[in-house]
């Protein structure tokens, strides 16, 4: 049976690629960046080319900008702890909202032991933050702001550039976490008008267990690890160069690609929705319904649990995901569904489908004939 991958929002296939690049800096250019021979130089430009690649992918202004970080979940530690730390005499008050991915909102609940004060903005229920209460949230104290630019879980993208315009003159931070919406939507950091943005390797094509963190110049955090002097001391530790060099690699070509991978998701994800509308019926669409990533489909089957379509599926060779894959295994209702003001029972019907870059235009078809018969069979048990 051809196996159909549509979980890209959990993890993606390593681009060819970015694996020539990994290895190349395994097998033969394995020198440490820091040794001052030609091993250590070759190594030390090869991140210094990645940093540039990241530059552009993200439209930055240069490459002091770029901290390569252990990932997604390393680089929202960093943005939030780094900032509270650095900003601690100006201000105790950090607002976000209820929808975030564990990194950010739970680091932004941790901080609450150390005296700051976290206001969760809720959201409507397509999932979307009124710029208006990020408005009245703001305080003279406010020195964060942390909100996502798109939900890992039901896609919802945010108004982040509406967002970081009001907040322009105000000395208050905004950080976003772009993981999902980079390399799905085209963008740059001066577009957004963020002060710390967020990307992850493995959700682009790259390797596992490295990212990057945006940081405007000028802009002041503290480390959250202590070490030595790399990345300008906002991130001690010997560099990563095989991840790294992937990492360049992937955001080079997911942010040259974006506009066209947009275009493309877009038309696969509105026919599957329009076939699995019309042929399976009972079936509610959850997050906002034109202001969402690409590539999301995030779907509440009347009546059936989302885990037994996830796994009736994977019997069948077709890999997606019920409720994030954070929280799977845990058995807790989804929080951005609950934020959504859906019911626990409307919570545990959802499952999330995820196209990718590599998604062959022909998996959309045989996707739905498989849904349709594990719709059918699940019904069949409860009438
Ligand atoms: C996956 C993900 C993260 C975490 O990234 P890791 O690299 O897996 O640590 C953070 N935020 C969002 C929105 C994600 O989807």
């Amino acid at each position: 049976m051809k196996r159909i991958y549509l979980d890209h929002a959990a993890t993606t296939p390593v681009r060819p690629e970015v694996r020539m690049g990994i290895l190349q800096y395994m097998e033969t250019e394995f020198g440490n960046p820091s040794s001052l021979h030609d091993w250590g130089q070759h190594a030390h430009d090869a991140v210094e080319h990645a940093r540039r690649q990241l530059l552009r992918a993200l439209g930055a202004e240069s490459p002091r900008e770029i901290v390569f970080t252990g990932g997604g979940t390393e680089s929202n530690n960093l943005a939030i702890q780094g900032a509270a730390k650095k900003r601690r005499h100006i201000g105790r008050h950090i607002i976000t909202t209820q929808i975030e991915h564990p990194s950010v909102l739970e680091t932004c609940r941790s901080l609450k032991e150390s005296g700051f004060e976290v206001t969760e903005l809720p959201v409507d229920e397509n999932g979307l933050v009124r710029v208006q209460d990020v408005e009245r949230a703001l305080r003279p104290d406010t020195i964060l702001i942390s909100i996502m630019a798109a939900n890992n879980e039901v896609g919802t993208i945010q108004p982040i550039a509406e967002i970081g315009r009001l907040l322009h003159d105000k000395h208050t931070l905004f950080h976003t976490d772009a993981v999902q919406f980079f390399g799905k939507v085209p963008f740059s950091v001066q577009d957004l008008h963020v002060d710390l943005l967020t990307i992850g390797g493995h959700k682009i094509g790259g390797p596992k267990g490295v990212g990057a963190l945006y940081v405007r110049k000028g802009v002041r955090i503290s480390p959250i690890v202590h070490g030595g002097g790399h990345e300008r001391g906002m991130r001690p530790g010997t560099y990563n160069v095989p991840a790294i060099v992937g990492l360049g690699i992937a955001a080079e070509l997911a942010a040259r690609e974006a506009e066209e991978t947009r275009e493309r998701l877009t038309r696969l994800r509105d026919r599957l929705w329009r076939r699995i509308e019309t042929e399976i019926g009972e079936v509610r669409l959850n997050g906002h319904p034109e202001q969402r990533l690409p590539n999301n489909l995030n779907l509440s089957f009347h009546r059936i649990e989302g885990q037994a379509v996830m796994l009736e599926l994977n019997r069948m060779g077709v890999a997606v995901s019920s409720g994030s894959a954070c929280s799977a295994g845990k058995h807790a209702p989804s929080h951005v569904l609950m934020a959504m003001g859906r019911s626990q029972d409307e919570a545990h019907q959802s499952v999330r489908i995820s196209l990718g870059s590599t998604t062959p235009e022909e998996e959309i078809d045989l996707f739905v004939d498989r849904l349709k018969e594990v719709i059918a069979y699940l019904r069949s048990l409860i009438r």
